[in-house]
């Protein structure tokens, strides 16, 4: 179907296309046109990676709005809002708005109701709902990107009664739910009373294969051979064969030193490779790599880009990723090693994709499991940039004839498994239904059932009785901690119980932070504080290293009286998770005591990445524990308040004030601090030069900050820095 064809979008749209290089519609986005997708029919569009399921979104979106409406389209991670809007704002030139909702997870994102398309994570959306964002009921067009992830068990169950709510919300709601190819779409066509678009084209052929000693296997039946070198690993004698032929590979690997060590041994395979030319541009992002912050990771990543290779994974910085991925796409990176976050859904295609480890590890006592088929299938979509490349292909590693086999009979002549609800898992149900009855969904154990029955668990079970069973022991938990009131078959949330679903809290996380404040008996320190968050559901914990068990004992000791709550013995199960939280809570405190940020990934064997991850966090765990606090009357509110500004910053006390002044970080507001500068007030006083000085001889970042403090008259003009000993009034 040729775009001038498209009948029911807005009359720019071909147009645009057009400019943007797509003439026919590739024959799955043809499919959903005929199905009615521009006319207001929901569609479940399971299709490979690659095979353009933005656009079909885009189709819905654009003519949604163009009849009056509003679309929200749901994004699985953070990091892909900004890669949607900035794709969605190619439309604002034909008059449409464009808002991503990210932030903090109290608000009603108010302005988002003049936004014709709203980008967003499913936890977002779920915030917004229950705060009763005003525009949700103007909603004509939801689109659920990626959304066999309702079978994720940690995150799945909030898009499932996400999609459920908004769909009760607005009866005629289009919904459009794109997936990779699954088991059984089906059942999500028919959950979500949409059609069906079940299609396994693709713009590029891919061949996938198996290496094996001195040849790959392709699954047609071709084989060739590779030419190992002594001593040369199967994937660097991949990623040489690929050069050869000009092209470039991504390789998944299953953990993130494991793709870090393989970047690097990968430098050998591809540095020779480069002309001049690249390795000027490489060595200039290599520097910019290094710019975005000075721990071990970031140099790690730059010396490994300076000679064409580079690593990908969740411990990175947002910059470090983004950085890595242009340059992949922009052919100056010949090899990526990833770990599988890069797979799910970031545009990084390449002519190869080998999957190096097809198990990872499970946590559970050292063992490692198999990838599923649906996992391997969405890296190995990856292979292959149409218009580029010929074909792609995607390679597993076989260590023995027969691992060869199993693999072929595993990953490649296998279809993908079903995806399966994970909604009747108790802290799923535990939250969303405090959420289901704060937010008005629901009145009654009457009332939650029929909205339980409106989820893709109930359309996929026959086995209701098991829901229902989870159900009554979380609503007893829920009762017993005060968060719902019962009567007979009525439900009400209490006051404390809609301020938990407000701050989007787990009540489990709420109960442990009402119970820690409650047994204070004097003003809690920071480490106590940190402690109580760090051992919520809602913080991921630091494993316990060997060695570290010892250590922390030793700290739970000297900092004994420091603890709120109940401390177990050293005897008890709960020991080794309390003392996990406390490696949490010791990096937290490293952190707002202006430790580098390299002393600290270092110490904890982590990246900046996932530094960042913690403190943020931290910062909304205790800014929920201040709104408890007040709500409780209890008198702890300052000292919490104290302790989330000092984490949000990395600040020791005495520094609030200063860091409080936008563009004036911890390294600033230390440098001014020593200079005497101790306070706003001081700043606002301060001579020029002492201001200039401290903060390096920046003017632009002098006057900004000067401007920030309220200065009437912030210019440096004519102004010499004066030396990092002066001090105010000498
Ligand atoms: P998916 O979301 O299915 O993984 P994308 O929507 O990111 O895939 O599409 C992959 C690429 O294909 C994008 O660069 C997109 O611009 C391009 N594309 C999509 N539809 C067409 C088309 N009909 N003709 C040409 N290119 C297209």
């Amino acid at each position: 179907m040729n775009v001038s064809e498209l009948s029911a979008v807005p009359e720019w749209l071909p147009e645009h296309l057009g400019g943007e290089g797509i003439e026919e519609l590739y024959p799955p986005q043809a499919e959903a046109v005929e199905a009615g997708v521009t006319e207001g029919e929901s569609l479940v569009a399971s299709v490979p990676t690659a095979s353009g399921k933005t656009l079909i979104a885009e189709l819905a979106m654009t003519a949604s709005v163009a009849r009056g409406g509003k679309a929200l389209y749901i994004v699985p991670l953070r990091a892909l809002a900004g890669e949607k809007r900035a794709e969605f704002e190619t439309f604002e030139q034909y008059g449409l708005t464009v808002g991503v909702s990210t932030g903090n997870y109290d608000s009603d994102g108010e302005w988002l109701a003049t936004c014709d398309i709203i980008v967003a994570t499913s936890e977002k959306v779920d915030s917004l709902v229950r705060n009763d964002a005003p525009w949700i009921d103007q909603l004509s067009c939801v689109v659920a990107d990626e959304v066999h992830l309702v079978d994720d068990g940690h995150r799945g169950p909030t898009l499932e009664v996400t999609l459920a709510k908004l769909r009760q919300r607005n009866p005629g709601l289009q919904t459009v739910a794109l997936s990779a190819t699954i088991g059984n779409p089906e059942i999500l066509a028919d959950w979500l009373d949409a059609e069906l678009v079940d299609s396994t084209w693709r713009p590029i052929d891919l061949k996938k294969g198996v290496h094996f000693g001195q040849a790959i296997h392709l699954e047609d039946g071709e084989q060739h051979e590779l030419g190992v070198r002594d001593g040369e690993k199967p994937t660097a004698a991949i990623v040489r064969d690929t050069l050869a032929d000009e092209g470039s590979t991504l390789v998944f690997v299953n953990s993130r030193r494991n793709a870090e060590a393989e970047a690097r041994r990968l430098t050998s395979t591809v540095e020779g490779a480069l002309t001049a030319d690249e390795r000027d541009r490489l060595a200039d992002i290599a520097a910019e790599i290094r710019d975005v912050s000075d721990t071990e990771t970031s140099a790690d990543l730059a010396d490994a880009v300076e000679e064409g290779a580079a690593f990908h994974h969740a411990g990175l910085a947002s910059d470090h990723r983004e950085l890595v991925e242009e340059a992949f796409r922009d052919r100056l990176l010949k090899v990526v090693s990833a770990t599988p976050t890069l797979a799910a859904g970031v545009n990084t295609p390449s002519r190869r994709v080998v999957v190096r480890d097809w198990r990872r590890y499970s946590g559970e006592a050292g063992g490692m499991e198999p990838l599923s088929v649906l996992e391997v299938h969405q890296m190995c979509g990856r292979a292959g940039r149409p218009g580029l490349d010929p074909y792609g292909e995607s390679l597993l590693l076989a260590k023995s004839h027969d691992e060869l086999d199993e693999l072929f009979d595993r990953y490649i002549w296998t279809e993908p498994e079903p995806v399966r609800s994970k909604l009747a898992a108790e802290p799923a149900l535990r939250t969303h239904l405090l959420a289901t009855v704060a937010s008005g969904f629901a009145g009654s154990r009457s009332g939650l059932l029929e909205f339980l029955d409106r989820t893709l668990y109930a359309t996929q079970t026959d086995e209701g009785g098991r829901l229902e069973r989870v159900m009554d022991s979380m609503l007893d938990y829920l009762v017993a901690n005060d968060f719902l009131e019962r009567d007979g078959d009525d439900l009400t949330a209490t006051s404390l119980g809609h301020t938990v679903s407000r701050l989007y809290l787990d009540p489990m996380s709420a109960a442990e932070i009402v119970d820690g404040l409650e047994s204070a008996d004097e003003r809690p320190t920071a480490l106590g504080l940190f402690h109580l968050v760090s051992r919520t559901p809602d913080m991921y914990e630091l494993y316990l290293r060997s060695g570290d068990r010892e250590e922390y004992t030793m700290i739970a000791h000297e900092h004994e009286t420091e603890f709120l709550g109940s401390v177990p013995s050293e005897f008890e199960e709960r020991w080794d998770d309390w003392l996990s939280a406390l490696k949490t809570a010791s990096m937290l405190d490293d952190w707002a005591s202006e430790l580098d940020e390299s002393t600290i990934t270092d110490r904890y064997g982590i990246g900046p990445g996932d530094l960042r991850g913690k403190v943020d966090t931290a910062e909304w765990l205790l800014s929920a524990a201040e709104r408890l606090a007040g709500e409780l009357g209890l008198e702890w509110a300052p000292a919490v308040r104290e302790a989330r500004t000092r984490v949000a910053h990395g600040i020791r006390t005495e520094l609030i004030d200063l860091a409080g002044v936008r563009g004036v970080g911890r390294k600033r507001a230390r440098r001014l601090f020593e200079t005497g500068i101790e306070t706003r007030a001081d700043l606002r006083n301060a001579e020029k030069s002492v201001v200039l000085g401290a903060l390096r001889g920046r003017t632009k970042t002098a006057e900004n900050v000067l401007e920030n403090v309220g200065r009437s008259d912030p210019s440096m003009d004519g102004v010499e820095p004066a030396g990092s000993v002066a001090v105010v009034g000498d």
